[in-house]
């Protein structure tokens, strides 16, 4: 277990106000202590072994880097210093929200529930198209990190009234020890967890995660491998061993995949994919078409057109899959979840807004469907 951020617990009066997002009160109550541009603190990591010469291997993530003394991993928050591997980013995330579970987007897990959300820099894959490169792509260093601990971080959870604390925006495979830890917390203190992550990771350190994970999303970004390896610098193969063990583990799953025109929207792909989730997830998997918007490295491709989006959707109901969503559309009709047994819309979405009448302890009040997921 790494040191509490600054050996010290912080009040909960300060840690409120990181909640209710009153920054510059926050600030002035804890001054530059709290937070700082390039703030890290060093902790030893896990999942990594010596090699000769004091270099080291990381065995978090399929890259498996080889790492020289004074050097760092892909990720760019892994490092190696006199032959021990650390990371550099347990108890400093860079982006603390409170946000809707829908925006994870989980929407068959406590719809319309908080969740106290955080993120450090850092990622293990390049994708052309991310949305949140500003930190995934960042080192800590450039960055303003607060400095939080797990005790701090499920307290502000439990003061914000979220029901789950979730691991999300950037990857945080990367900041795997500080996820485990402060997941460990939660659960002591009756808080749950849920993850937004690429996939990218070895099957061992997954493995324990899910001890301690209740719900994941987990992006499929296309189902070829070149297009993992040609827009993201992964490969497919890795992330479809994670959707499995994830699912042998228990753990809630849904899946995203960002619609790219010209991408990985090609009907055969899509078709493939939709069959090897009902094949090995189950056909009541939840899957989300997200619209792509041009930005970062693919500025020159245009929006997801509406109709491939709904394209998809066809394709992934048609191949035998209950719950496909299109989001990033506002307003679509597809945002909202439709019981399979009588097609009443039973959890109505426009934005985060978010109407569940229709369905009550997970049951159709039309037909009497009961519809998968965790909804109490
Ligand atoms: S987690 Fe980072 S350092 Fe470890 S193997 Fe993956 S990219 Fe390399």
């Amino acid at each position: 277990m790494a040191p509490r951020a600054g050996g010290r617990r912080l009040p909960l009066a300060l840690l409120v106000l990181l909640v209710v997002g009153n920054a510059a009160a926050w600030r002035a109550a804890d001054g530059a202590a709290r937070q700082a541009r390039g703030y890290v603190e060093p902790n030893v990591a896990l999942h990594w072994e010596r090699l000769d010469g004091n270099r080291v291997r990381c065995l978090l993530c399929p890259r498996t880097c080889t790492v020289s003394p004074g050097g760092r991993g892909a990720c760019g928050v892994r490092e190696n210093r006199g032959g021990t591997y650390y990371t550099l980013v347990y108890g400093n995330p860079c982006a603390v929200h409170v946000d809707p579970i829908e925006k994870k987007p989980l929407y068959h897990y406590l719809p319309a529930t908080k969740s106290f959300s955080i993120a450090t820099a850092g990622c293990n894959l390049e994708c052309r198209f991310c949305q949140n490169w500003q930190i995934s792509q960042s080192r800590p260093e450039d960055l303003v990190n607060q400095r939080m601990s797990p005790e701090d971080v499920v307290e502000a959870a439990l003061a914000s009234g979220s029901r789950t604390v979730a691991y999300t925006y950037s990857e945080p495979t990367v900041f795997y020890e500080y996820m485990l830890d402060c997941a460990k917390l939660a659960h002591e203190r009756g808080l749950r967890n849920v993850y937004h992550s690429n996939g990218f990771i070895n099957a061992e350190p997954l493995r324990e995660l899910c001890k301690h994970m209740d719900a994941a999303n987990i992006d499929l970004k296309g189902f070829t491998d070149e297009y993992y390896r040609d827009m993201a610098g992964g490969s497919l193969a890795p992330v479809l061993r994670s959707l499995k063990i994830l699912r042998e583990e228990g753990v809630h799953l849904e899946i995203t995949t960002l619609l790219v025109p010209g991408g990985n929207d090609d009907p055969g792909d899509l078709r493939r994919m939709c069959r090897w989730i009902r094949e090995n997830l189950g056909p009541a998997t939840p899957l989300h078409f997200s619209r792509f918007h041009p930005q970062y490295k693919l500025t020159n491709v245009p929006p997801t057109p509406v109709e491939r989006l709904e394209l998809a959707r066809r394709i992934a109901m048609e191949e035998g899959l209950e719950f496909v969503y299109i989001g990033n559309v506002p307003g679509h009709e597809a945002n909202s979840t439709y019981c399979p047994g009588c097609g009443e819309r039973v959890i109505g979405r426009i934005g985060y807004s978010v109407d569940a009448a229709g369905l009550r302890g997970g049951v159709c009040q039309r037909c009497g469907t009961v519809l998968p997921g965790v909804w109490e």
